[in-house]
């Protein structure tokens, strides 16, 4: 990217459509972030491991895993704060790996905020400014429209102390995006926010990112938060990128299981392969036979496999006598959640599944104790062949 492209107003760069800078192979443009065998270690530990990663430039992308799984160590190393054990970072197309954070075209958001407590709401916003020697008058122009966008016009003269926990961060936004970063980094800026401002941050920061139009890289351990705001989301595990993936391909299509259950609910149970065309597979469960598509190909009979089955894509007494994929099982309890009920089954003696319900959509009143039959489709059921977290599977 030209320096040029850096001069403009905002508004001038929200004006840009999505759709001109949405990919690399579309466009022939450099991604705006690029990860080439990214690692770090910190004495024993391998915090992140030989990542590989490409964002385009007018993303929104979410790292999202666990505590301690490497998202904030991966964010840092894109910022210049940490530098990596190995492997590259690029910003649109330029090897950064050396580069000073300052010298990067990038900005940083922290949970913290770490807003200057002497400057006002609008002396935080133009310090950037003032340290890029940008002179006054442009320098309020920039802040005023970067204030507006945020939702903070006409508190220009508060200081932090004055202000909610949401309206600082508010503040650590147009800092850090008055100068016109080419990527705005996120490390949990809302995990410090109460449920209801979370959410109101999380539709505030979706209209900023198209309204600004420029790439943003959000780190959270929160699925709900990831799902509502990304384009694409990276899985991490243990230092590790497990998938990357649109939120509807990681819901539907996970490729391991640990992304399988991280995200959402998930029914699971152990089987041994019988037999298997391509990814069809037909599992030996106990007392049940369980026909679902394997999620990494064809599968050899006899492999010791888990199987899993969201709890949505279960029918509670659909008309279905075939010998597989059902079960006739006790219910345990019916629980009204307003839109669905959640009704938890014994599918077999110890195995407990969750079933969701629309609610209209259930049959019977049903209460716990009675018998029904649950049935489930073969492309529902999901075969895996890792098992990474056999304590808490049946059979
Ligand atoms: P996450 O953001 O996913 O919670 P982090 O990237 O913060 O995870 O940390 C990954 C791993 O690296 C953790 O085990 C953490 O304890 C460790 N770690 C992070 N920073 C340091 C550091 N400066 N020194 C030593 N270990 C660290």
């Amino acid at each position: 990217m030209s320096s040029e492209h850096h001069s403009g107003s905002l508004i001038d760069n929200a004006s840009r459509s999505k759709d001109d800078q949405s990919g690399d192979s579309a466009t022939g443009q450099s991604p705006a972030i690029e990860l080439r065998g990214l690692s770090k270690k910190y004495g024993d530990l391998d915090a992140v491991r030989q990542l590989e990663l490409s964002i385009r430039s007018g993303e929104f992308f979410t790292l999202l895993g666990p505590s301690g799984c490497g998202k904030s160590t991966t964010l840092r190393m894109v910022a210049g704060l940490e530098a990596p054990t190995e492997g590259q970072v690029y910003l649109e197309g330029k090897d950064v790996t050396a580069t000073a954070p300052e010298r990067r075209s990038t900005s940083t958001v922290f949970q913290d905020y770490a807003l200057f407590p002497h400057l006002t709401v609008l002396g935080n916003v133009l310090f950037p400014l003032r340290m890029k020697r940008l002179p006054r008058s442009e320098g309020l122009d920039k802040a005023n429209k970067i204030l507006q966008l945020v939702g903070l016009a006409g508190l220009e003269d508060r200081r932090p102390e004055q202000l909610s926990g949401g309206q600082r961060q508010r503040v650590a936004l147009a800092r850090s995006l008055v100068w016109r970063p080419r990527a705005l980094l996120l490390d949990e800026p809302l995990a410090a926010l109460d449920f209801q401002l979370r959410r109101e941050m999380q539709d505030m920061l979706k209209e900023l990112q198209s309204e600004v139009g420029i790439t943003f890289m959000l780190v959270t351990h929160d699925q709900t938060e990831a799902f509502s705001l990304s384009d694409r989301i990276g899985v991490m595990n243990d230092g590790r990128l497990e998938q990357v993936g649109t939120p509807h391909e990681l819901y539907y299509q996970p490729r391991t299981l640990f992304v399988a259950t991280f995200l959402g609910n998930i029914n699971l149970i152990r089987g041994q392969v019988e037999s298997s065309d391509n990814d069809r597979v037909v599992a030996r469960c106990g007392p049940l036979r369980v026909a679902g598509r394997s999620v990494s190909g064809s599968i050899p009979p006899g492999t010791d496999v888990t199987i899993g089955i969201r709890p949505e894509s279960i029918r509670q007494n659909a008309a279905h006598t075939a010998a597989i994929n059902t079960a006739t099982c006790r219910v345990l309890s019916t629980t009204f959640l307003g839109s669905q009920e959640v009704t938890l089954l014994e599918i077999a003696p110890g195995i407990h599944w969750r079933c969701y319900e629309e609610r209209g959509r259930t049959t019977s009143n049903i209460k716990g104790g009675r018998t029904m039959t649950a049935t489930w489709d073969a492309e529902d059921a999901l075969i895996f062949t890792d098992s990474d977290d056999k304590k808490k599977l049946p059979l």
